[in-house]
């Protein structure tokens, strides 16, 4: 059994300002997988606590994953500690992360100073996890081997900020650990949902939750493209289980409807390519905020020359009026992110592509460029078919996102695909408007 220890840093942590919920949450995914943690301790900002406190851990566990304390002000000190205890102090620039944090800074309309710069500073010798959702990257130091298991031991160090911490537990600690350690006998199958809210999620699913037979875990992933439900059987007969997770799935079915998407791997964009490809039926894009998002993310499936005829990036007035013939007076009067423009891309695509469906985004990614009417994070999108006379007919939503550029592009991108996705399946636009079965 691989022994595990957590260290979470931070004065906040001791003096009651922030819950731990990091190591709740990374305890809990662990368990998921099998492994499971001893240990969890806190510890202040201070070079001596850490030092003491990752030498006890690595003493006794195979695993040591630390979160917090990496951040590029004077208090975060967990990186230059790692350092003298691991690389004699030394640090060397990463130029991947370099060049990450450049453009997330860019992005985020602050400037790259001295301390931005600093982030890409890691100690020699150890393994950059790169984070993809912060400037932060996490680091693997790697040690002697462990008396009890045999195998090298590891020390994960990651980001305090939550949802940061979990990108990398889920997308690099986990696949390592797995990797490296035999774990006890699980039954993992995860389903794709997307449209609903985690609490929305939870509060639908409530009595299929309940309900779930003993044996078997619930685990919500959200992210910017849906939520993943994964559920997970321990220390199991193998074919048993995976039969039980398959009755609960079609019963969760039966609650969230045309939420769900279909078992890991699929996705909006896969669930619309299956779509249009069983009806011969085709796609052109227009898009603003996005892009180009959502025709990337088309062609990365294999196969997407099928249904995909094309798309414009219409970032100007002017690119959407001339290539889109979207009305110069509408754009004047409604501004770029409104209604009709959305609706007058989709259209303008339909009809110069030639496809039988399109789909259109103009909105305020940010940072910048939000007003009171229309903050950052206002997004239309609209969707153009054609009705069985010929006519062009299009349906129109908007929707208010967050702050955060790359989450609103990628949200707007699986929202406006998914409003293809439901008019495919003939769901209604009453029910789209308001989430409601
Ligand atoms: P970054 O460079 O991305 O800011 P960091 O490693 O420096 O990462 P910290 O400065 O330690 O992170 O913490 C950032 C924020 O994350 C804290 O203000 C706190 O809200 C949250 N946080 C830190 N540790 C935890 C924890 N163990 N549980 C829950 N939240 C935490
Ligand atoms: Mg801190």
């Amino acid at each position: 059994m691989v022994s595990i220890e957590l260290i979470t840093v931070g004065d906040e942590l001791l003096i009651g300002q922030v819950i731990d919920t990091n190591s709740a949450w990374i305890g809990r995914e662990l368990g998921r997988i099998g492994a499971q943690v001893d240990r969890i301790v806190s510890v202040h900002d201070s070079a001596e606590d850490i030092r003491e406190a990752v030498r006890t851990a690595l003493g006794r566990a195979d695993v040591v994953v630390m979160t917090g304390g990496l951040g590029p002000t004077k208090d975060d000190i967990t990186k230059k500690t790692l350092a003298d205890l691991f690389a004699g102090g030394r640090m060397g620039r990463d130029e991947a992360v370099f060049e990450h944090v450049r453009r997330m800074t860019a992005e985020r309309g602050m400037v790259f100073n001295e301390l931005n710069q600093a982030q890409a500073l890691v100690p020699e010798g150890c393994t950059v996890l790169p984070n993809r959702v912060g400037t932060a990257p996490g680091m693997l130091f790697v040690g002697p081997a462990g008396a009890a298991s045999g195998a090298e031991k590891l020390l994960f160090s990651l980001p305090g900020v939550p949802f940061e911490m979990k990108e990398l537990m889920a997308e690099q600690v986990i696949p390592i650990i797995r990797s490296r350690f035999a774990l006890r006998s699980v039954v993992h199958r995860t389903m794709m949902t997307f449209g609903l809210a985690e609490s929305a999620m939870a509060e639908r699913i409530e009595p299929w939750e309940t309900a779930l037979p003993e044996g078997l875990h619930l685990a919500y992933l959200p992210n910017a493209r849906g939520i993943r439900l994964r559920l997970s059987a321990y220390d199991v007969e193998e074919g048993q289980a995976a039969e039980e997770i398959e009755r609960q799935f079609v019963r969760l079915g039966e609650y969230i409807g045309p939420y769900l998407l279909g078992y890991e791997p699929s996705s909006v964009e896969s669930a619309v390519a299956e779509l249009l490809r069983s009806r011969g039926e085709t796609l052109a894009v227009a898009e603003s905020c996005t892009g180009g998002s959502i025709s990337a993310r088309i062609t990365a499936l294999a196969g997407a020359s099928e249904y995909y005829l094309g798309g414009a990036t219409t970032y100007s007035n002017a690119a959407k009026a001339q290539l889109l013939g979207v009305s110069a007076a509408d754009l004047e009067q409604h501004g770029a992110v409104s209604e009709p423009v959305a609706r007058q891309m989709a259209a303008g695509a339909l009809e110069r592509f030639g496809a039988d469906y399109a789909v259109s985004t103009t909105g305020i990614a940010g940072p910048g460029g939000g007003t009171s009417e229309k903050p950052v994070g206002t997004v239309w999108m609209a969707l153009a078919w054609r009705d069985e006379a010929g006519e062009v007919m299009t349906s129109a939503r908007l929707m208010r996102f967050s702050e955060l550029r790359e989450q609103n592009i990628e949200r707007a991108a699986t929202h406006a695909l998914n409003m293809l996705r439901l008019h495919l399946l003939g769901v209604s636009e009453a029910f789209q408007q308001t989430g409601m079965l």
